[in-house]
Order: C-alpha cells, then sequence, then structure tokens
C-alpha cells in the first residue's frame, strides 16, 4: 500500500507543472500572431543558447541516461530512443548555429535536417524494437558503442561534408528551399508524428504508465516543431519561433517523461534502471501477456491490499483496476459473511509463499452477478525488496461438484455393496435352509429303502436267484451311499447354521476323538502320527473339529496302492499364528487340480477307485473362511499332501489345558 501511495504523491508533484511548457507554446503562437509578419525577433544569442540546453542538452542527458538503463535492462526499446537523443543532440541543437555562421546557411540546414531524419528513424525503431530478444548483459555496451558511435560518426560525417559543400542543396541563399529538404523534413516530421501516436495508443491500453503519455507528447510536439519549421521558407520568421518552442516544449517533456518513468523507491532512482526501461518492455511484453491472461491475477502488497489486478479479474469480479488500488484483496472478492476466512487464507498464503512453501488456498468468492464460488488461489512471493505479491486465482467449481459427485457415489457404492451383500446372504441361508431341509426330509424315506432293502436281504435273499440278488446289493450300496451323501451335506448346510465361537482350542480331545472314529482304518493298515506338542489356535472348536475330521478322513483315503495310509496332524505356533496342518503320504494331487478339489461334489476318482461324495473339502474350506482364514494345500503327485489351515495363536498354550 505505502508503495502505491507513495508513487502517486510523486506523480502528482512530477506532473504538477506539466502544463506550463504548453502554455508558453500557446503564448508563443499568440504572440507570433499579434506581431507583424515581416518582423523577426533573433537576438543572435538567443537561439544558440534555447538550442544549447533544450536541443542539445537534454538530448544529450536522456541519451546518457538510455545508456545505464539499457545496461541494467537490455530493452532493445531504449537503445534506440537513446540513438534519436544521439542524434537530435549533435544535429539539432548548437551544431546547426554554428555551421550557419562557419559556412553558411545551407550547411546548417542540411546538418539540422539530417540529424532530424536520423532521430526521427530512430525512434520509430523504439517503437517497433519493443518485443525483440534481450541481448546478454555483457553485450550491451557493445552495443550501445556501435549505435551511439555509428550515429555520432555518421552525424560527424554529415557536418564534415556540409561544412566542405560537397552536400546536396538543402537551402540555396536567396531562392529558398529545395524539394529534397522539403521531403528530408517532412518524412522526419512524420517519423516524431508516428512514433508519438504509437506511443499514445500504447499508453492508452496501459493508462497508469503515465511517462508514456509524456514521452508520446514529447514526440508529437517535436513532430509539430518540424511541421512549422517545414511551412517557413526563410530562417527568423515569427512562425518559426512557434516550431521552435514546440521543439523546446518536446524536450520538456522527454524529460518528465524520464522522471515519471524513474523507478519509485529510493535505491531504486539511484539505480541504472531509470528511464523506465522495465515499463516499456513491460508496456509492450509483459502487460500485454498479464491482460490476455484467461487467469485472473491481481497483485498485493504484504497485508493484502490490491495492487493491481488484470483484465479477467475486472470481468469476474466486475471492479476496474484503477478502482481497487489499495483496497484489502479480501473485502473485494468474498462471498458474503466470509471476509474474515478469505483475508485468513490470503495472510496464510502470503506468509508461507515468503518460506518457500506451498502456497494454495481455498476461498469462498463471490462474482460480479453476485454469484458464489469456489476458487483456488496460488500465491507467490516477491523476489526482491518491491514488496508486490502475485496471486493467481482459480475459479474450481467444476473440480469441487466433481469431487462432491465421487463422494456421493462412493457412499451409494457402499450402500449399493452393502444391499448384495446382504441380500446374497439371505439367498445363501435361503439355500443353506433348502438343503438342509431337503437332506433332512431325504433321510426318512431313504431309511424307508435301506431298511426294507435289508429285511429283503435277511429274509428273501434265499429266494432270490443270482441276477436278484445281485440288485438287491446295488440297492443296498446305493442307499449306503445315499446316507452319507446325505450326512456330509446335512454337515456342510449345518456349518452356515453356527453362529460361529472364537475361543482358545485344544486340539488333543478333538484328536482322542478322531482316532476313535478312524479306529477301523487304523487296524485295517492305516497311521495316524501327531507331532507334539500341539499348539492351541484360537477357533470356533466344532468348525475345527470339521476341518481335522475331513482332512484327516482324507489323508487315510487316498493313499497309494500298496502303501500303507500314513497321516501327520501338526499344530506349530509361529509368530502370533498357528499352522493347523495334515500331511499324508498318499497318491497327491496335480497342480491344474489343487483349487478345483475345494468346490462342491468335485471328485478326482471315480467311487470304485476311491470312495467319496465330494464335499469333504468343500466342508474344510467353508468352516476355514467362517474363521476369516481359508485353507491351502501342497502336494507332490506320488509322494504326498500338506492340507494346513492358519489361525491365531491363543494365548495360553493348549498344551497346559
Ligand atoms: P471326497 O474325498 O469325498 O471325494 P473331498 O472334497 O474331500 O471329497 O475331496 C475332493 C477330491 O480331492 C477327492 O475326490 C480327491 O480326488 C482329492 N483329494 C482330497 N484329499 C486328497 C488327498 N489327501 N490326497 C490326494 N487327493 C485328495
Amino acid at each position: 500500500m505505502a508503495a502505491s501511495v507513495q508513487g502517486a504523491d510523486r506523480r502528482s508533484a512530477g506532473t504538477r507543472y506539466a502544463g506550463v511548457p504548453l502554455a508558453v507554446l500557446a503564448g508563443t503562437l499568440v504572440v507570433t500572431l499579434l506581431l507583424d509578419r515581416q518582423e523577426s525577433f533573433e537576438p543572435p544569442w538567443l537561439l544558440p543558447l534555447l538550442n544549447g540546453v533544450f536541443l542539445t542538452g537534454i538530448p544529450g542527458l536522456i541519451a546518457y541516461l538510455a545508456v545505464r538503463a539499457y545496461v541494467a535492462t537490455g530493452v532493445p526499446s531504449v537503445l534506440a530512443i537513446g540513438t534519436g537523443m544521439v542524434a537530435t543532440s549533435v544535429g539539432c541543437g548548437v551544431v546547426p548555429g554554428l555551421l550557419i555562421a562557419l559556412a553558411g546557411p545551407n550547411a546548417g540546414v542540411t546538418v539540422h535536417n539530417i540529424g532530424a531524419l536520423v532521430a526521427g528513424a530512430a525512434l520509430v525503431a523504439a517503437v517497433l524494437a519493443g518485443p525483440t530478444r534481450v541481448p546478454a548483459w555483457n553485450r550491451r555496451l557493445y552495443m550501445v558503442l556501435a549505435a551511439y558511435g555509428v550515429t555520432a560518426l555518421g552525424m560527424l560525417l554529415v557536418i564534415a561534408l556540409a561544412m566542405a559543400s560537397r552536400t546536396p542543396a538543402f537551402l540555396v541563399p536567396g531562392v529558398g528551399m529545395t524539394p529534397l529538404r522539403e521531403v528530408v523534413l517532412g518524412t522526419a516530421a512524420a517519423a516524431f508524428a508516428y512514433a508519438g501516436l504509437t506511443w499514445w495508443q500504447v499508453w492508452q491500453r496501459n493508462r497508469d504508465m503515465t511517462f508514456l503519455r509524456w514521452y508520446a507528447l514529447a514526440l508529437g510536439l517535436f513532430a509539430l516543431g518540424l511541421g512549422a519549421v517545414l511551412t517557413q521558407p526563410t530562417t527568423g520568421s515569427p512562425v518559426v519561433w512557434v516550431g521552435r518552442v514546440a521543439q523546446f516544449t518536446s524536450a520538456v517533456y522527454f524529460l518528465l517523461a524520464v522522471r515519471e518513468a524513474a523507478p519509485t523507491g529510493p535505491r531504486a532512482a539511484r539505480g541504472p534502471g531509470g528511464l523506465g526501461a522495465s515499463l516499456i518492455q513491460s508496456a509492450l511484453v509483459y502487460r500485454p501477456m498479464v491482460e490476455s491472461l484467461a487467469e485472473v491475477l491481481i497483485s498485493l502488497n504484504r497485508s493484502g491490499a490490491a495492487l493491481y489486478w488484470n483484465a479477467m479479474a475486472e470481468r469476474v469480479f466486475g471492479m476496474a483496476t484503477v478502482d481497487i488500488v489499495g483496497r484489502p484483496v479480501a473485502e473485494l472478492i468474498a462471498a458474503p459473511g466470509r471476509v474474515e476466512a478469505v483475508a485468513t487464507a490470503f495472510d496464510e498464503a502470503i506468509a508461507e509463499a515468503h518460506r518457500g512453501t506451498a502456497s494454495v488456498r481455498e476461498v469462498d468468492v463471490v462474482d460480479a452477478r453476485g454469484r458464489p464460488f469456489p476458487a483456488e488461489i496460488v500465491m507467490h512471493a516477491p523476489d526482491g525488496a518491491s514488496g508486490v505479491h502475485v496471486c493467481l486465482l482459480r475459479d474450481i467449481t467444476e473440480r469441487k461438484q466433481a469431487e462432491a459427485a465421487i463422494l456421493e457415489l462412493n457412499d451409494s457404492l457402499e450402500a449399493r455393496v452393502e444391499e448384495r451383500t446382504a441380500r446374497l446372504e439371505a439367498a445363501n441361508l435361503d439355500l443353506e435352509t433348502f438343503s438342509y431341509s431337503v437332506s433332512h426330509d431325504l433321510r426318512a424315506p431313504l431309511r424307508a429303502i435301506t431298511g426294507f432293502a435289508e429285511i429283503l436281504d435277511r429274509r428273501y435273499r434265499s429266494r432270490l436267484d443270482a441276477k436278484g440278488a445281485h440288485y438287491l446289493d446295488q440297492i443296498i450300496d446305493g442307499g449306503a451311499h445315499m446316507s452319507v451323501l446325505i450326512n456330509d451335506l446335512l454337515d456342510y448346510s449345518r456349518l452356515g447354521r453356527l453362529l460361529v465361537r472364537r475361543e482358545a482350542v485344544a486340539l488333543d480331545p478333538i484328536l482322542e476323538r478322531l482316532r476313535e472314529v478312524f479306529s477301523e482304518r487304523v487296524a485295517a493298515g492305516g497311521s495316524i502320527e501327531v507331532v507334539v506338542p500341539l499348539a492351541s489356535p484360537m477357533a470356533d472348536p466344532t468348525l475345527l473339529h470339521e476341518i481335522v475330521a475331513n482332512l484327516l478322513d482324507n489323508a487315510l483315503t487316498y493313499a497309494r496302492p500298496g502303501v500303507p495310509a500314513r497321516a501327520r496332524i501338526s499344530a506349530i505356533r509361529d509368530d502370533g499364528r498357528v499352522t493347523v496342518a495334515v500331511a499324508d503320504n498318499g497318491i497327491g494331487i496335480a497342480p491344474e487340480h489343487r483349487d478345483r478339489i475345494f468346490d462342491v461334489f468335485v471328485r478326482l476318482h471315480r467311487a470304485d477307485e476311491y470312495p467319496g461324495t465330494g464335499i469333504g473339502l468343500a466342508t474344510v474350506r467353508k468352516a476355514a473362511r467362517l474363521m476369516g482364514t481359508d485353507v491351502t494345500v501342497e502336494s507332490v503327485p506320488g509322494v504326498g499332501s500338506t492340507f494346513s489351515v492358519v489361525l491365531e495363536a491363543a494365548a495360553t498354550d493348549g498344551q497346559a489345558l
């Protein structure tokens, strides 16, 4: 804030008397019109003095300042302006007067007119050179030497040739001005006018760059001055004075422009960046860039007061740049009731930008039409002592909507998954209830079939012939198989209906019972080995019993022909977990079947090879999953298989129970 107020004060002080030169010019015009046109006012000391001050001294000073500004900034326009000032200083100042005295009027007029032409060309070049590339720092001095040197030497050459009367005639004494002089001076005037008009237009687009106004005015007045001289056939006529005063006035405005363009701070004013070189670059290059940006760009000072905002910001927030200067940005843009929050966000972003951390914040703002919208601000801290922060502001309505949609979708997805799961569970329960009741209801008719088949067997077998006896055997076998199948199915479907418990389970009692169940198989040559000690897992005792029973059954069943079946049961504790494993020395399982065998009714063998129902491993898997774990198998065909279930270890070991 302080900087901009200072700048405004300085500007008003600098421009307070800016109208005086114009008033002098107008006064000259009036006096000239009142005077007798034939009477010329030409004291011999006056013109050299004025020319020396205004047309040699001031342009020379500006040329010098331009060197410093160019070396500091490398802006090509500044070099061209300086070059124009060199041509003016050498060609249009004291030199023509001296030449008139030394070598006659033609020499003086020739040098003046050519000087004006060269200056005009350089100042047009300054307009055109705006956006070109900035040369490296160490090459700039050479550029200055080349531009100034060539101009100065060229002008000296013209002076020398004019003195030696080797230049074409610009003025023939007694006759008047030649057409050549009209063309040269006319072109010079046009060049000044063109440059003046162009900068005037640039100023129109960048109203705060007041130095451009003075600069454009200076160029215009110089063009006017040259034009006035052009209309006069002889030197010394009163109207010539109007032209001269216009040129002197122009020099004053050149100086005013230089003063206006000098950087604001005391340190910067001393520095070499004068003449607003960077301002010119900014007007021609950076400003249009910022203004054409489709993003809102705000520059503000450390306390959050606005210094400038671009055209997009004007459009979005409906306030002109000139109206926002010095006002807190938060108050300008915050949505109703959000001023405090927005101010805090800006303060935090500024502080973070100074620390060099990511300074991105979300704020609630309101646009020109009163529509509140969420925005994201990205703050950049100044890299010098300027105190100017740059803030990029982006409308994030769409992103917010997308985020909200995703959240909503997530919620509804979860709800849908829950609903599906519930439906699936219900369907599963239905299926289990159904298979349970079917199996259950099938038992009565099956009992009737097997019961009567047994009676038939006992009482009537002797009366049956061989074929009849065979059919009866088939009925009895089928009935027995069906009975096993129904029992297995009942076991399987009953699992899902249980409430799963979770407790420390000792495996020894389970194995004791199972030894009894399988005692016949052991007597027939099989063996059950228990690896002690048996660790206790946290499990449901019934489910664990089902698992071990089914695995043990298979281990004793799928033996290699001629090799006695050996089942080996272990429960090993490791790192808070217990692996319950049943290993055998049987036929093994080919890798391609290792997943399928856990599905219901999947059997790899015919009933006459190995008896079974295809429900055992499905029961094992279901029991394991009900306890939140799973069953895995490792197997080498022809060597044996190991089925394992990993459970959480119980705090107290099964041994102790
Ligand atoms: P069942 O044993 O009643 O046929 P399971 O579901 O228990 O049904 O087993 C499915 C199939 O997996 C069996 O038919 C058998 O081919 C194979 N299988 C199961 N356990 C073993 C094992 N320990 N060794 C070799 N094959 C096995």
